[in-house]
């Protein structure tokens, strides 16, 4: 498949399944600015390889466009179809376990960071700079200073497992940290 091809039937697809969900901000943004922001990052720090900027594009669709194992199944048998394993592994690297507590989950990330492939740990960094900056951007609706302090200090642990692939990237995600923390004390 082509290049741009690829990453635009990856858009077209991501947009269609988050259509109706807005981010969690109080500023209801479509969700799809979340991905298209992903992959926009990685590209803006030299990031080229296809599969990556389109497993961005599509990173949210199974954990957020999914209820119960049934549609998991079926969404990932259409990614793999669609798209080929690589991108389908990729997205389920980066999907979280929604049968799990929310703290439990956030735990595996830290944990299991370290074990992904080389594209889903840079989707990670990428992932976790955009959240950052809506947390400090468009914050969502009750979220005390420290709760997004909280989200803030996680990401960076989570990331601790996924440098040292983008060292720009890496120092972006350190200096969007810093600001973040510096706007919120
Ligand atoms: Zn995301």
């Amino acid at each position: 498949m082509e290049k741009l091809d690829k990453i635009f039937k990856a858009l077209e697809f991501s947009a269609n399944r988050h259509k109706y969900q807005t981010r969690k901000g109080i500023g209801k943004i479509p969700y799809i600015n979340h991905p298209i922001q992903v992959a926009k990052t990685l590209v803006d720090f030299g990031e080229d390889d296809t599969d990556l900027i389109a497993s961005a594009l599509l990173h949210d669709v199974v954990e957020d466009t999914t209820q119960g194992e049934k549609q998991i199944k079926d969404l990932s048998e259409l990614i793999l179809q669609m798209f080929g394993e690589n991108i389908l592994l990729t997205v389920l690297e980066v999907t979280d376990n929604k049968t799990l507590p929310v703290e439990e989950r956030k735990r595996l990330q830290v944990q299991l960071t370290p074990k992904l492939s080389d594209r889903a740990k840079k989707l990670k960094i990428a992932d976790k700079i955009c959240n950052i900056l809506d947390i400090v951007n468009d914050p969502p609706e009750g979220w005390s200073e420290d709760r997004k302090i909280a989200y803030i200090d996680w990401a960076k642990r989570v990331v601790e497992g996924a440098r040292g692939l983008n060292h720009d990237l890496d120092n972006y995600f350190d200096e969007v940290y810093h600001q973040s923390l510096q706007k919120l004390e």
